[in-house]
Order: C-alpha cells, then sequence, then structure tokens
C-alpha cells in the first residue's frame, strides 16, 4: 500500500511489493491490517467525560482511544441542561480543529428526546418530549460543516415521529433507542427516516410474544442496522450470537458506550452528578443499573473473534458499517485507494502495533 499526504494513493498485490518506490517502508510482516475503527457512541475514557470535559480534555480521550486502534470517534452526550450541553459543544467544536489522536466526527446526542421507561443510567429529569420546533432548536449545534450530528431518539414520546422529520430534513443521523415503541410507530419513524437502533437490545422493551416491540422489530428488519455493546456484560454471548445471526456482519456495528472510566481499573468515580462503581469490568450507578461499558472497540473487537467472526466481517463491524451510517464512507471505513489513511495493525493477540490516521502513525511498538 502507497500512502501520501494522508491518503491511500494504491493497494497492491503483495507479488507487486518490489515494484513499489516510497520515501518510507513499514513492513506488516505477520500483522493484519484493518481500517481504523470508528466509535460512534462514547461517553469518555482516560478519566474524562465528555459532558465535563474542555478541548484539551477530548484531545486527550482522541489521544488514549488511538492506542485502542479507534482512529476516529463521536463524542457523545447525555441528557443535561442547556448551558451543558452549549459548554460541551463549545468544546467539541475547538476540539475538531486539532490533529491529535483519533479524529472527532461531530457529535452523538443520546437523547434527550427518549423514554423515561427505558432511561438506563440517562438522568430523566432532563428528558424532554418534542411539542414544538423550539425544543430542537434549542440544542447547540456544531459550526464546522463536515460535522456529523448524530442523534438517538424514542419515536414514541410525544412529538417523537415529527422530531424524526425534522431531523432527517436537517441532515442528521437518526437513532432508535432508549424506547418501548411499537411495531407501528417503528414503522413510522423508518418511514421518516430512522433506520438504525442504538445499543441493540439494551434500554429497550424486551422481546415478549404478543408484542415484539423494537427488539423484534430490530431484528425483522433487513433495512435497519443496529450497533451493540460487546463488552460481555450488556449482552449474553448467546444474545450477541443471536443478534449477529440476524443481522450478519453487513448490518451491524461495534460501540464501546464507554464511560471516563475507560482505562483506569476498577474503583469508584463521579460521572453525571452520581457515583459509578467499575467492579471486573462492570459498571453500576447508585440506582443500581449498569452505567456505560469500560471497554474500548478492540476489547469488543476480542469478544466477536470468539463467536467465530472474520477478520473481514470484523473490519465491517468496526468500521466500514459505521462510516457508511455516518454517511463519511467516500472518506474513511474500508482500506481503498483515496480513502484517508486511518488505519491499524494488530498482532495475533489482538494488539495494536500501529495505529496511523491521516497517515500519521500515532502508535507503534513491537
Ligand atoms: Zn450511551
Amino acid at each position: 500500500m502507497l500512502i501520501r499526504d494522508g491518503r491511500i494513493t494504491s493497494v497492491a498485490d503483495p507479488a507487486d511489493r518490489r515494484s513499489l518506490k516510497a520515501d518510507a517502508v513499514i513492513d506488516l510482516e505477520s500483522l493484519t491490517l484493518f481500517p481504523g475503527f470508528i466509535d460512534l457512541h462514547i461517553h469518555g475514557a482516560a478519566g474524562i467525560d465528555t459532558m465535563d470535559a474542555d478541548a484539551a480534555g477530548l484531545r486527550r480521550i482522541s489521544e488514549f482511544l488511538a492506542t485502542q486502534g479507534v482512529t476516529a470517534w463521536l463524542p457523545t452526550l447525555v441528557p443535561a441542561p442547556d448551558g451543558d450541553y452549549t459548554r460541551a459543544i463549545a468544546a467539541i467544536e475547538e476540539a475538531m480543529r486539532s490533529t491529535a489522536g483519533a479524529r472527532i466526527l461531530g457529535v452523538h446526542y443520546e437523547g434527550p428526546f427518549v423514554n423515561s421507561m427505558q432511561c438506563g443510567a440517562l438522568r430523566q429529569q432532563y428528558f424532554r418530549s418534542f411539542v414544538n420546533t423550539d425544543a430542537l432548536d434549542s440544542l447547540p449545534l456544531l459550526a464546522n460543516p463536515a460535522a456529523v450530528h448524530m442523534m438517538t431518539v424514542a419515536p414514541e414520546i410525544e412529538g417523537g415521529i415529527e422530531l424524526v422529520h425534522q431531523l432527517k430534513r436537517r441532515g442528521w443521523i437518526i437513532s432508535i433507542g432508549h424506547t418501548r415503541a411499537e411495531w407501528g410507530v417503528l414503522h413510522q419513524a423508518s418511514a421518516a427516516g430512522a433506520l438504525h437502533m442504538t445499543h441493540f437490545m439494551n434500554a429497550m422493551a424486551p422481546l415478549h410474544q404478543r408484542a415484539p416491540g423494537p427488539i423484534g422489530w430490530g431484528l425483522l428488519r433487513d433495512d435497519v442496522t443496529c450497533d451493540v455493546i460487546a463488552d460481555g456484560v450488556h449482552l449474553d454471548r448467546h444474545a450477541l450470537a443471536l443478534i449477529l445471526k440476524n443481522k450478519g456482519a453487513e448490518r451491524l456495528m461495534l460501540i464501546s458506550d464507554a464511560i471516563a472510566a475507560a482505562g483506569l481499573g476498577d474503583g469508584d468515580y463521579e460521572i453525571w452528578g452520581e457515583s459509578i462503581s467499575v467492579k471486573n469490568g462492570r459498571t453500576r450507578n447508585e440506582r443500581g443499573n449498569i452505567a456505560g461499558s469500560v471497554i474500548s472497540l478492540l476489547d469488543a473487537v476480542r469478544t466477536m473473534e470468539t463467536l467465530g467472526v472474520s477478520e473481514v466481517n470484523l473490519a465491517r463491524l468496526t468500521a466500514t458499517n459505521s462510516a457508511k451510517l455516518l454517511a463519511i464512507d467516500s472518506e474513511c471505513g474500508s482500506i481503498e485507494e483515496g480513502k484517508r489513511a486511518d488505519l491499524v495493525a494488530l498482532n495475533a493477540e489482538r494488539k495494536t502495533v500501529l495505529v496511523m490516521v491521516n497517515g500519521q502513525v500515532l502508535v507503534r511498538s513491537a
């Protein structure tokens, strides 16, 4: 592969490697090269929370994520008062101008238009209904024209379908989550442009034989993609296998849903105004709910490999499908000519040996 000015300029057959001339050569013998991982749902890492972080803090998360093979991510915001959103968006805006670590793609609003019956670790006092468009206009946006705006919504809340229409019209990526929506509402939401589901099976009404709800709908609909938290805590491995079998590697993607405690180990942390404990990789808030994960996508990759997922399909689950969902697949998400050189090389133990963002080597170990 030849890389020039941060882009992949050619991918040659290994037999032709001798004909390639380059200023610098990196030998990846015995390693597997993947497109850089894209995490579209992550609240923090390395002790930093996306709701509190300034631009320097976000850059530190970016640097940590790069060590995990993540080359692009969407800072994810939890329901909060307007002022908290404004501060978080300003920090993201500033951090997007820097080039340290994994690239920040934009923002993912997890809520605030979600169902209080499926709050998970989110604080329901900040949930909102969509009574008129002012409720959307009050959410701060990123001015950067390349920024991705994604929102997880529960379409059954008051005004939910109109909200999906409004988001679609404004170019948002819409995902269904924290929901108890019934079939008819889900059908309307998908017709309005919501064709993805957030941390599938978690924070959703369970599958019932007479009320299959969002889980039954997501498993059945071939035009709907889903993301999952493959941390060994949020989903039983057989549930994960069931999702994989139904959605296939083309319509499934991995997220971390990591919180600030990721990368720090077990302990007690103050996050989102609550005490969250981490024990043996399991998070728990004061209300007894799981409160996000402490994994990175690299851990999720290892989990999926235990289910027999091939390397080619791992690339789909970690990069290609997410790039498509975010409509940035002309830029990244696969190893092809013209794409950004966002790459991760893993060894047989699935440790990162080389991580590159825009053709710049950020991580390199023996
Ligand atoms: Zn989340």
